[in-house]
């Protein structure tokens, strides 16, 4: 049962030195954008499958934002004011794909690839968001909110002034560093303390 249902899914790329670095990129000029299809999302609980074409799916644990109200060339101030709320979610990619291809639509856009949840909480600073991945119980990511390379206000400000942000629309903000490889039988958890906490089994394609 999933929580949201986004018109669509923006996401953002490098938004975070230390993971910039650790994929071996600089830090972008301007925020580096991509979609994910609504299509992938899955709800708390729900497996993420592994699609057989893939050598190595990795986690990206990350803050996401449920835009609360529409945003069409908003400046910071208005994008803060469009905030709906917060849910934790999970950039799952696909990273073979994601360096053979080029562009990044199949490698970000399987089926079950944007686990969110558990809830939307609305009302906290986004400023003070803190968030955590696991891998079976072990701390892998954590990042602060404040470590942003943009912030949430720049970002939908920018992202807005490309696209018009409509309500129930997510934004997912960019993952710290730590990512990984998934196996089947891993469960994963995505936890930004005073939102939630998002968990996923991970499972093969049976077929
Ligand atoms: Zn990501």
């Amino acid at each position: 049962m999933t929580v949201v249902a986004p018109s669509k899914i923006i996401c953002v790329g490098r938004n975070y030195r230390a993971h910039a670095q650790e994929m071996g990129h600089e830090l972008p000029a301007a925020p580096m954008l991509f979609l994910k299809p609504p299509s992938a999302v899955i709800g708390p609980d729900e497996p993420i499958v592994l699609p057989p074409e893939s050598t190595r799916v990795e986690h990206e644990a990350e803050i996401g934002v449920v835009i609360g109200q529409r945003l069409c060339r908003a400046d910071e101030d208005q994008a803060r004011a469009g905030i709906g709320g917060f849910i934790c979610a999970n950039d799952v990619t696909a990273r073979d794909f994601q360096r053979t291809d080029g562009q990044w639509g199949r490698a970000k856009g399987f089926d079950t690839f944007c686990p969110v949840g558990p809830q939307v909480v609305s009302g906290l600073d986004w400023e003070a968001l803190r968030v955590i991945g696991r891998v079976n119980g072990e701390v892998r990511q954590e990042g602060l909110a404040s470590d942003m390379h943009f912030g949430i206000p720049t970002l939908l400000s920018f992202i807005s002034g490309v696209m018009t942000l409509l309500p129930g629309d997510l934004v997912l903000t960019g993952t710290p560093a730590g990512v990984g490889p998934l196996a089947p039988g891993d469960v994963v958890e995505v936890e930004i303390p005073g939102v939630g906490l998002l968990r996923n089994p991970v499972v093969s394609r049976s077929r």
